[in-house]
């Protein structure tokens, strides 16, 4: 049975050809054979919107981008999922980004279904007033689309709280309405504690719970050294994360180069980061310009991704985009020493890579040796799950304590992790005694039942 994927849909396919060879590697079509006549179901967006849009850039000139929504799958609730505005935007990359969006939002536990939309752009060296009217044009088109109740998006690469800021301004203008139509928002008109951090805590939760299984509670991230790739949201969290339990954060990065330390990188160095990308500098001149990292250097590596480049490591966290881990990165990593591997990003690890950590976790004699790898679709749900804490305060017109939240996240990652292990130990043909569970399975295995009984 093949996927809805049109020709020139590599990644939709790649995303979809992950679930399905974790599901026919099981028990579970075999005990259960209702279960397969779904999967031709949900491999078929139920909506796809593409729009145009229009804008007068800063040098008065019009400029036009295509823009879209995917509204994948809402059997389980009202569409959820980001928008990212990037220059490799295509239907290829929100149909898997929305197809893995249906089966995280499901390991949440909340009832959200799955969507994802975006703009083709690059907003790099765009003044915050034209970002404005991008972000205006795209909303007159797809707030006709959008609703509390309907399909809430919020950000993903490219879409911060400014952006959602203008996004939310401008639906309510088109709407006179006052909606929970977005998630991300800032404070002080409707978001929530703790939504700008969740994903990369949650990251770390997710992270601290394999250490906890595999090493039955006797380490933790102290001491740890960790490689993180990335610097956007998602990465800074999870570093400041790792910085906060005792972890050595040995390397960060962008589209154009990393940067490595064997001293590890400083929550100083991370604050400094936040603060540049906003104004859309590279890490090449912040490590250049803020004097912060004068006083504690780090390398600077032009086009190289940091896998290859930090020495030993015990921990790598993708955090920058998909297939961020080739087969030869993940065989570097593994030479290296690395013993837990949680994707931030969506789909980090490419078909080898995955190949390449499966085989280290299962071949392995002694669960100490063993390399422990799970796909974003269980270790970055915190963004979405502290999503859905949003909705449900924008719904009760109430606002949780940072504690309540923290909690909340922390309980919804390792409520995560354990229907991981569980629906691996539970249909995966592969699970014996000696090894540890396959995180990748159990997680497709989990949320595809989840979704299907729905
Ligand atoms: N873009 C994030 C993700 O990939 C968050 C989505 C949301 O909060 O709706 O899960």
């Amino acid at each position: 049975m093949s996927s809805s994927a049109q020709p020139l849909e590599p990644e939709f396919l790649q995303a979809y050809d992950e679930i399905v060879s974790s599901l026919r590697d099981s028990t579970l079509f075999e005990e259960f054979p209702k279960y397969e006549k779904v999967l031709p179901i949900v491999s078929v967006p139920e909506r796809i919107i593409q729009f145009r849009v229009t804008w007068e850039n800063d040098k008065g000139e019009q400029e036009v981008a295509p823009g879209f929504r995917v509204q994948f799958n809402s059997a389980k609730g009202p569409y959820k999922g980001g928008l990212r505005f990037h220059p490799t935007v295509n239907l290829s990359i929100l149909k898997f980004l929305g197809f893995e969006q249906i089966f995280k939002n499901a390991l949440t536990g909340l009832d959200m279904g799955g969507a994802k939309g975006g703009l083709s752009v690059d907003l790099k060296g765009r003044s915050d007033n034209e970002i404005r009217r991008i972000c205006a044009s795209f909303m007159r088109e797809l707030s006709r689309h959008i609703g509390q109740d309907t399909d809430v998006p919020a950000g993903d690469i490219g879409v911060g709280g400014r952006e959602i800021g203008y996004l939310f301004g401008a639906y309510r203008a088109y709407k006179n309405s006052w909606e929970g139509v977005l998630t991300g928002k800032g404070l002080n008109w409707g978001g929530s504690l703790i939504r700008p951090e969740a994903t990369g805590y949650g990251l770390v939760y997710y992270t601290q719970a394999m250490i906890d299984y595999a090493t039955k509670g006797k380490e933790s991230f102290a001491g740890k050294r960790v490689a993180i790739s990335g610097s956007g949201n998602v990465a800074q969290y999870a570093a400041l994360k790792v910085i906060e339990l005792g972890g050595n954060v040995l390397s960060l990065s962008d589209s154009k180069g990393a940067i490595v330390t064997e001293s590890g990188i400083t929550s100083e160095q991370i604050a400094a980061i936040a603060e540049a990308k906003i104004k859309f500098k590279s890490l090449e001149q912040i490590v250049e310009e803020y004097s912060v990292f004068a006083e504690n250097r780090v390398k600077y590596i032009p086009g190289a991704r940091p896998w290859t480049h930090v020495g030993k490591v015990d921990i790598a966290l993708p955090c920058a985009t998909q297939n961020e881990i080739s087969g030869d990165e993940a065989k570097a990593l593994v030479a290296a020493g690395v013993k837990f591997v949680a994707e931030g990003s969506n789909m980090g690890s490419t078909p080898e890579a995955i190949r390449v950590f499966e085989t280290a976790r299962s071949t392995s004699n002694s669960v100490p040796d063993a390399v422990w790898y799970v796909g974003g679709k269980a270790s970055n749900l915190g963004g979405v799950l502290v999503s859905g804490l949003e909705m449900a305060q924008n719904s009760q017109r109430i606002t949780w304590t940072r504690e309540d939240v923290d909690k909340e996240l922390k309980r919804g990652m390792i409520n995560c992790f354990n229907d991981c292990i569980n629906a691996a130990k539970k249909y995966n043909k592969e699970t014996n005694e000696n090894t540890l569970p396959s995180l990748v399975k159990g997680a497709n295995l989990a949320s595809f039942i989840k979704v299907a009984d729905a």
